[in-house]
């Protein structure tokens, strides 16, 4: 046992959650030994948030630039522009080794000790990490499990890495598929469907369920109105239909597109399909591949995802677990993970921390983009709370002509009398950054009172939470 003083915590994943959690706990005056299997940074870095978006901001590039006359920008001769996809990886590459880079300079200057191998529980806080080189054995005053998810899989359309990749493949892809099937409709499937799409693929998106982003959290107007935004820039949307089977060939791949089981309205008939690349966008599974929780005592469900409180505690005292490796039954993003991370931080070192799950923002990079916090109205409803909604559009405010940026609204759920902000849902050009305020808001409890009567700054997008909230009051 180390001095208590100084108590060793041993973090198992370096990516949001973990290293979040060994940077405030060596913040906090901790011993912290970090345990990564492959580079600081996890999914979040090297397979998701990050890449994703560095490869949106080339897809937004190219839009903009196939509206330059609109904003009075012309050529004397018109320029052809070309996706170079391995300027877009080069770039992609590049701005993943800053980040990391930066990751583990912090490790350094706050003496985080980063053991790189592959982490399995013991009984008791041990830890032991393999390397090429051998077997260490680690012993500590608490252990943090970080150890993510991957991708899953589905048994009917096997990955190869090449014709039918998941949501890593394609981000390492080299060329732009003329014909891209995407398998999911949810957060990655259609992410990355607007991007192929701006890039110039034909784009397909099949969804099991009735509509895209058929996540609790998203709002069925939003759903309905990104399906408006897929279709008018050429994007087929095939809902309540699977994928059965899926043949390689010489050419592509062909695939049979039937109803889906698990949709409440499917009807129709099988389809063959075909299509260069299928990307398998279905979800995320555990990755706790080597980890042997149960050595440890820590539970795991019928699908592997370990079980943890509130708090952060698992089944095994002394044994915490953070972020994407405890499932779907919370939001699975990166932020989700930091706050974890902290919350078990703060409870090792002697504090009180409990997660609120109610104010975590979700965001998806689709075009438009979507912002969602707290509860949509139906789930207020489900809650027993007596809610309205009210709506302002983003064509209502002076900055969307201007940057022309018009499709979108802002709608914001209200409980009944006091008018305290349950939620919002955002779907428009900056959602995702505009929707701050309103988790600051549900965190806190504030009223659309209190939005209306604070000054935002004109002419700015942020102005259309401020006359969500004032159609609110008016009763709209
Ligand atoms: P998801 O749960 O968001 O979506 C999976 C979709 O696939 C669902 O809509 C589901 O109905 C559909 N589906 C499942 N089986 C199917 C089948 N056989 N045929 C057709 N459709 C099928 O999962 P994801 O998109 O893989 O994302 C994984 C996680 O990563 C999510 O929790 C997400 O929040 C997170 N993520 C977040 C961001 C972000 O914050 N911007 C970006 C990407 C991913």
């Amino acid at each position: 046992m180390s001095d208590k003083q100084t108590p060793h915590i041993i973090i198992v994943g370096a990516g949001p959650g973990g290293y979040a959690a060994a940077f405030h706990a060596a913040r906090s005056g901790a011993r912290v030994t970090l345990v990564e299997r492959n580079q600081m940074g996890g999914t979040c870095l090297h397979a998701g948030c990050i890449p994703t978006k560095t490869i949106l901001a080339s897809a937004r590039a190219l839009e903009t630039v196939s509206r330059l006359s609109e904003f009075g920008i012309a050529a004397e001769t018109a320029p052809v522009f070309a996706v170079d996809m391995a300027a877009v990886m080069a770039r992609k590459e590049k701005i993943r080794a800053t980040l990391r880079v930066a990751l583990e300079k912090t490790c350094a200057a706050l003496k985080i000790r980063l053991a790189r191998g592959q982490a399995e529980l013991q009984a008791g806080l041990n830890v032991l990490v393999h390397t090429d080189g051998g077997t260490e054995s680690l012993s500590g005053d608490a252990v943090i499990l970080a150890t993510g998810s991957k991708t899953l899989d589905l048994p009917a359309l096997p990955v190869d890495h090449s014709r039918i990749l998941n949501s890593d493949d394609i981000l390492n892809l080299d060329h732009i598929p003329p014909r891209l099937l995407v398998v999911g409709g949810g957060v990655i499937g259609c992410e990355l469907a607007f991007i192929f799409r701006a890039f110039g693929a034909e784009v397909t998106i099949v969804e099991a369920l009735n509509r895209l982003l058929p996540l609790d959290p998203v709002d069925e107007e939003v759903s309905r109105l990104l399906l408006r935004e897929a279709k008018k820039r050429g994007i087929a949307v095939l809902t309540a239909k699977t994928v059965r089977t899926a043949a390689i060939g010489e050419n592509g791949v062909t695939c049979a597109v039937a109803p889906s089981p698990s949709a409440e309205s499917a009807a129709g008939q099988s389809a063959e399909m075909e299509t260069d690349i299928v990307l398998v966008a279905v979800g995320r599974a555990p990755d706790t591949e080597g980890l042997n929780p149960g050595a440890a005592g820590v539970a795991v469900d019928a699908k592997g995802w370990i079980v943890a409180d509130a708090t952060m505690r698992t089944s095994a005292e002394g044994v915490y677990a953070v972020g994407d490796a405890l499932g779907p039954h919370r939001p699975m993003l990166a932020h989700t993970a930091t706050a974890e991370g902290l919350c078990a931080v703060d409870n090792i070192l002697g504090k009180k921390a409990v997660m609120n799950y109610g104010a975590i923002p979700s965001v998806i990079f689709t075009s438009p983009e979507i912002g969602v916090v707290g509860l949509s109205g139906a789930q207020a409803g489900g809650q027993g709370i007596r809610a309205r909604s009210s709506l302002a559009r983003y064509r209502e405010l002076g900055k969307s002509h201007a940057a022309g940026e018009l499709p979108g609204f802002f709608k914001l759920v209200c409980e009944e009398g006091s008018g305290r902000i349950l939620g919002a849902h955002i779907i428009g050009a900056h959602a995702a950054d505009i929707v701050a305020e309103a988790a600051l808001a549900v965190r806190y409890g504030l009223t659309a009172a209190d939005i209306a009567q604070t000054v935002h700054a004109h002419p700015t997008l942020a102005e259309g939470l401020r006359e969500a909230a004032l159609a609110w009051i008016s009763g709209g």
